[in-house]
């Protein structure tokens, strides 16, 4: 008899952002003439770099050719790629990290979902509440939970991130083997500084402990005090492996293309004990699970690297930021205490009464669609989430409806 992985139906019944979908599709199809606005889920709306663009067509023509035609790739990703991120993302910031140390992969949810399967699954997991569902998810999957229960799943340790503490978790004092951090932060839009770092850094030190530092959101930190990359704190590279993405970065959410930073010297143990090093694992997980991302699409991710590509992603990046900007001066201006959306895409509203009730309120008065924070965890409980990735002319149109109704 085939059996399932029962840990599966732990797993809460509506994902998020399926719950989202059916909600606007019911208020659509009851109210087909409302024009509604999107302001929910975190997808980039503008297309990607030209730079991208035509270095994505020259990868295709060379594949159009068999003197140019690429088969499968290294596992790890072309060095074209990785020798320009060593450089750009982390040697040019003072970050010791080489090529080799680089692994391409097709977006950072794969691969924040995949790596807990190389480590034990009797380990203690810390996992920030709230934030970007798939840590929890993975983890539950993986077996290391009990069953849901009041909003919590026991063997998870929460590391609780409210308007007490900034939204930025202290470490705990009770021993903690693998720690989720993300930041700038999906959902609340905070950014942590490069001594709030180090607080975690030295804990992951003391603790024999390892950080999985999800950075998907660093092309938005505009501050150069903040830190782009948990390299640029001493110590990081013995306990901290970091997550990269083109997604937001470039707009490649639709075209897929990412990277994992596992340094030579991160370690984990064995039973007995002995180190291990975390980069030889992960190499033979991608090794044996995955072929990397197509030719031309690491071309495209390359482009971003040139001097043309350089200053399109910038101008993307502040273009999404001017939304962002908007949002939170007019959603203050209403009366709504928000955080983000200064060095991140995401605004976090306070919305005064519980998550779900505040969108249902701005999707049936304003027709704008956000995202409850609720859906983030426990602590996002009263919160909704606005992402800033829309047109600057919609993000307006959507503001002044919101105002509109808020007011009534
Ligand atoms: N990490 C965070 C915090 C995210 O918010 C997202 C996407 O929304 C991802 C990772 C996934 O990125 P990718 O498109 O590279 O899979």
């Amino acid at each position: 008899m085939i059996k399932i992985n029962e840990n599966y139906l732990k797993l809460q019944a509506s994902y998020l952002f399926s719950e989202i979908r059916k909600r606007t599709d019911e208020f659509q199809e009851a109210n087909p003439d409302r024009d509604i606005i999107k302001l929910g889920i975190g997808d980039v709306t503008r297309s990607l770099p030209k730079a991208c663009i035509e270095a994505f067509h020259r990868g295709v023509d060379e594949m159009a050719n068999d003197a140019t035609f690429r088969g499968y790739g290294p596992e790890q990703g072309y060095g074209f790629l990785r020798e320009k991120i060593a450089k750009a993302d982390f040697q040019d910031r003072g970050a010791d990290i080489s090529a080799d140390e680089v692994f391409i992969s097709d977006g950072a949810k794969c691969d924040t979902g995949n790596i807990q399967e190389i480590f034990s699954t009797d380990i203690k997991v810390a996992i920030p509440d709230p934030v970007y569902p798939v840590y929890l998810d993975t983890n539950v999957m993986a077996g290391r939970t009990g069953s849901f229960i009041d909003g919590r799943y026991p063997g998870i340790i929460y590391l609780e991130s409210t308007r007490k503490n900034g939204f930025i978790p202290d470490p705990p004092k009770e021993n903690i083997d693998l720690i989720y951090l993300c930041f700038p932060n999906n959902p609340t839009g905070v950014t942590i500084t490069k001594s709030q770092l180090k607080n975690w850094v030295d804990f992951a030190r003391e603790n024999k402990a390892l950080i999985l530092y999800d950075a998907a959101y660093e092309a938005f930190i505009q501050d150069d005090d903040l830190p782009k990359s948990i390299y640029e704190v001493e110590g990081a590279r013995e306990v901290a492996i970091e997550f990269r993405s083109f997604s937001k970065t470039a707009g490649f959410t639709g075209t897929r293309c990412a990277f994992t930073v596992v340094p030579k010297s991160c370690v984990a143990y064995t039973g007995k004990g002995k180190t291990y090093p975390v980069h030889d694992l992960w190499l033979r997980r991608q090794s044996t699970k995955f072929n990397a991302v197509s030719y031309p699409v690491q071309r495209a991710a390359e482009a971003v690297y040139s001097e043309g590509g350089n200053a399109q992603v910038h101008a993307l990046i502040q273009y999404y930021l001017k939304n962002a900007a908007l949002i939170r001066k007019e959603i203050e201006s209403i009366g709504y205490a928000c955080m983000g959306g200064e060095n991140s895409p995401y605004i976090w509203i306070d919305g005064k009464t519980d998550s779900w009730g505040f969108f249902d309120l701005l999707l049936k008065k304003a027709g704008v669609v956000t995202t409850p924070g609720a859906g983030f965890g426990k602590c996002g409980e009263g919160y909704i989430r606005i992402s800033a990735f829309n047109n600057y002319e919609n993000v307006q149109e959507a503001l002044q409806r919101i105002r509109q109704s808020l007011s009534q």
